[in-house]
């Protein structure tokens, strides 16, 4: 990453940027000039460029909250949601001398894989405008294909930072849950949320990883785990990496240019030197239902203290207490978010809990079993990390299942607790980016980003760029 010995021109100059895509990519939600200013000329008073981000400018996913920012979550009821305090991964970002300029335009809540379930409009992707820049992290990854920024954050409940950097052209990391602090992120489903960067490089992903990773005692699941210099095992060295295909994953539903650029990838990593075999993940099929079970249950828990009273947006001109927090909830949120507040409910009520939410947690202990099995004899599972390219905009906004299936390849990752990443491996015949989805072991961020690093290094598609670049 170019740290920037003046950081005030830097951060002028990605404020200009931001100014003149917004029209056409609405990859910000708000943007912070004053603030972002302010920070640059604390830097630059302070002189010397300690900082392994010094002066870098850096995008937020709206529902990871700073202070003197606004944060959405993309929802109508967090409108005017200033939080008091910043997340962990944010002061862990200014400590290293980065400067948050904007928050980027999500998905309601982060349940999304297109931006369309954003309650102030979709983001459009700078390959093909008409088109989604995938979900939820949607505006980060527009922002940083269309060169906004270097970097932002995104969050990744079931694929919400690699999709959209597959859809995007960029590369997006999911660390091991636990790996970075959930402190801040404006939480949608506990068990299987994680903060994680994307970047045009894996190597600046994994810089950005290194300074946001490592245990919180603010977050009661972040680990106690040592963070390695992920950069510092960049070294192109995968002789004898063994990466595992889950072939029967891969059927005929997958586009046949997404085949074709995993196929032609995994040529590549053998000419690395890598080894590639065939695995089994005899339970990933459900995978896509244990995760709408679970990640809606959750979901419907966490989203109760949207109530008019404690956050966010309160109904007017209400006269009992019941009509307030009825009419709160209905104004404030969107459609796919009721939607699952009801299906989370509903597998939560007694008499539903066992055949729905039990049965799902039953089926995720056998997910994570297959993934553990696999890696006995594998180093990396690899998969296509999005089995389309980017949809048009609105295309699926009305077929909730249609959407759901575009999490196929990403949610068992989520489901298992694993770091996964996306790394660019070609374009369709309409120059639409198409992503190659690496997935490792608990806290092996190591091993896979060495891996995309070295893939990177032997093929041409970081030097390829949106047109409105
Ligand atoms: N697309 C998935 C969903 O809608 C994943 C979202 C996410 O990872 N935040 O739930």
């Amino acid at each position: 990453m170019t740290t920037h010995p003046s950081v005030r021109p830097a951060i002028a100059a990605a404020l200009s940027r931001i100014e003149q895509a917004q029209p056409a990519l609405q990859a910000f939600q708000s943007v912070a000039s004053d603030l972002a200013l302010a920070r640059a000329e604390v830097l630059d008073a302070a002189g010397g460029t300690a900082g392994s981000l010094h002066g870098v400018a850096i995008g937020l996913k709206d529902n990871i909250v700073a202070r003197g920012f606004t944060s959405t979550a993309g929802s109508k009821i967090l409108e005017h949601y200033r939080s008091p305090y910043s997340a962990t991964v944010v002061d862990r970002l200014e400590a290293a001398g980065a400067v948050i300029v904007g928050t980027t335009r999500c998905d309601e809540f982060a349940m999304g894989s297109s931006t369309d379930n954003c309650a102030y409009g979709p983001v459009h992707n700078p390959w093909d405008l008409t088109r989604t820049p995938g979900g939820s992290s949607g505006g980060s990854a527009a922002a940083v294909a269309a060169g906004l920024v270097p970097v932002a954050l995104g969050s990744d409940t079931g694929g919400s930072i690699r999709q959209p950097a597959a859809l995007c052209g960029v590369v997006g990391v999911k660390p091991t849950y636990g790996r970075v602090s959930r402190y801040g992120l404006i939480a949608f489903a506990s068990s299987l949320d994680q903060i994680g960067p994307l970047a045009r490089s894996t190597r600046e992903a994994a810089q950005v990883l290194e300074v946001i990773s490592g245990h919180d005692p603010r977050d009661s699941t972040s680990a106690q785990q040592p963070v390695p210099a992920f950069t510092a095992s960049l070294n192109g060295d995968v002789r004898r990496l063994r990466i595992g295909v889950p072939r029967h994953l891969i059927t005929s539903d997958v586009d046949r240019d997404v085949r074709t650029a995993f196929d032609t990838a995994l040529d590549v990593a053998r000419s690395l030197g890598a080894t590639v075999e065939d695995v089994e993940l005899p339970h990933t099929d459900m995978g896509i239902a244990v995760y709408y079970l679970i990640a809606t249950a959750e979901a419907s828990a966490n989203l109760a203290r949207y109530d008019g009273v404690r956050y966010g947006a309160r109904a007017e001109g209400v006269s009992t207490l019941g009509d307030m927090y009825e009419r709160s909830r209905h104004d404030g949120f969107g459609a796919e978010v009721k939607r699952r507040i009801m299906l989370g409910t509903y597998v939560l009520s007694a008499g539903y809990y066992d055949a729905y939410y039990k049965k799902a947690q039953q089926v995720r202990t056998l997910i994570a079993r297959d993934y553990t099995r696999a890696f006995e004899s594998v180093d990396l599972i690899a998969l296509p990390t999005s089995p389309c390219a980017a949809f048009r905009l609105g295309e699926r906004a009305d077929d909730p299942l249609q959407m759901y299936l575009a999490d196929v390849f990403t949610v068992g990752a989520n489901l298992a607790g694993l770091p996964g990443v996306s790394v660019p491996c070609g374009l369709t015949a309409d120059r639409l980016p198409i992503g190659l989805q690496f997935i490792a072991r608990p806290w092996e961020e190591a091993t896979m980003l060495r891996m995309a690093d070295a893939y990177e290094a032997a093929t041409p598609w970081k030097t390829e760029t949106p047109p409105t670049r």
